[in-house]
């Protein structure tokens, strides 16, 4: 068992900066987690305080059940793997590899037969007498990997291992860390800022901003039932698009005209004398033409394609929705358009009066002060 437990976890560095604010996080053993938001929300911080590589200002961190606040981080048992993969140049890839059970005195042969093994996971085996020099980026991050698996340690935590390699390589790493991940069942944290690879490789992700958890669940649970308005700008692409309005009589005017919400979310959001100041949200594929949705339900609307865009399977078309006034910090659309993907037959030509449809019953209501959402 390495489950890791995160308790009431605050680091406030020097300053008076509090980089990671009172965290809590239970990961289960085995689970691959990713802690991903923009830059600066904390996500290196909270890694580096479970390696024990920054001291904890609050708070208790737990791995297999015992308290490591103390502990030093060669003690801790878990193999940390960077961006830049740090190898050692004038040795081999199996030296690399087996660099720190040569440390820790492990018999030769088993180092050996250690080494190979994760070779063969690592499909490096044909490179063991090379020397880093002579690897591409993507095999040198497989050595970094492969020094981390030899160890065998309880846990792996990784930080932007993939953030120097080019786009293909990119994803070509990322399915290679899934299936080790689930071949070896180790249990892995995984920082990211970027939110496709976060949602590809998670069991759960925790999604952080200025320091603070916004949500921790697995990726479907994250796009489909956004807990706040910043998660749901921030996980999805094209993100959900935005307009901020009034729900009045249980609807809300919009540039779309005013879209009525479904009885479930309407019971759900209305308050008092059932007006409210609300942040409607729907993703890209809430849309369709108005021909394809046929009698179904929902807001039928004629809107003005401002941008096509033709990616051959679908086609996104860009139209005027309402500007949601957000704060800066969350990344969504403020030229107030939003985007409805279309299936690729879709003949949408720029300037074109488009008849579209929303199906409601797929909105999301946030409310427009606190970003929470109230459904
Ligand atoms: P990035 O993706 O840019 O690496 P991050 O989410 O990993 O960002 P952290 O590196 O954890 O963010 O930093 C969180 C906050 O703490 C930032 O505002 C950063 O400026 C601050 N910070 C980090 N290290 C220190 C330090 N040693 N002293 C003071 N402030 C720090």
């Amino acid at each position: 068992m390495a489950g890791i437990t995160l308790d009431g976890v605050s680091k406030r560095y020097g300053d008076g900066h509090d980089a990671v604010r009172s965290l809590d996080l239970d990961i289960a053993d085995g689970e691959f987690v990713i802690f991903v938001g923009p830059s600066g929300c904390g996500k290196t911080t909270a890694l580096r305080m479970i390696a024990g590589l920054e001291e904890i200002s609050d708070g208790e961190i737990r791995i297999d059940g015992k308290r490591v606040n103390e502990t030093a981080p060669k003690d801790r048992d878990i193999a940390m793997v960077f961006q830049n993969y740090a190898l050692y140049p004038h040795m081999t890839v199996a030296e690399n590899m087996g660099f720190a059970l040569k440390l820790s005195k492990t018999p030769k042969a088993q180092i050996q037969q250690q080494v190979r093994e994760a070779a063969e996971v690592l499909d490096l085996v044909e490179h063991l007498d090379r020397k880093p020099g002579q690897l591409s980026g993507g095999q040198r991050q497989r050595v970094a990997m492969g020094r981390a698996i030899v160890r065998e340690p309880k846990a792996f935590l990784m930080d932007e291992p993939l953030s120097n390699l080019d786009a293909k390589l990119r994803v070509e790493m990322r399915t290679a860390i899934a299936r080790l991940q689930q071949r070896l069942g180790t249990t892995t944290i995984y920082v990211t800022h970027d939110q496709v690879e976060a949602v590809t490789l998670g069991d759960r992700v925790a999604v952080l901003r200025d320091g603070v958890l916004q949500q921790f669940a697995s990726p479907k649970e994250l796009y489909e039932r956004p807990a706040k308005l910043f998660v749901a700008g921030f996980i999805g692409s094209p993100a959900m698009n935005f307009a901020r309005g009034t729900l009045t009589s249980g609807a809300v005017e919009t540039a779309i005209g005013a879209v009525p919400l479904p009885d479930r979310l309407r019971q759900a959001v209305e308050a008092g004398d059932g007006r409210r100041e609300v942040v409607l949200g729907a993703r890209p594929e809430a849309f369709a033409l108005a021909a394809d949705a046929g009698e179904r339900p929902g807001h039928r609307f004629t809107a003005a394609a401002e941008v096509v865009e033709s990616l051959g399977s679908e086609v996104h078309v860009h139209f005027a929705f309402g500007v949601a006034a957000l704060d800066a910090a969350t990344p969504v659309t403020t030229r107030g358009l939003a985007v409805a993907k279309l299936s690729g037959d879709a003949q949408v030509t720029v300037g074109q009066q488009v008849p579209l449809w929303l199906d409601t019953e797929k909105l999301h209501v946030f409310d427009a002060d606190s970003g929470e959402s109230l459904t």
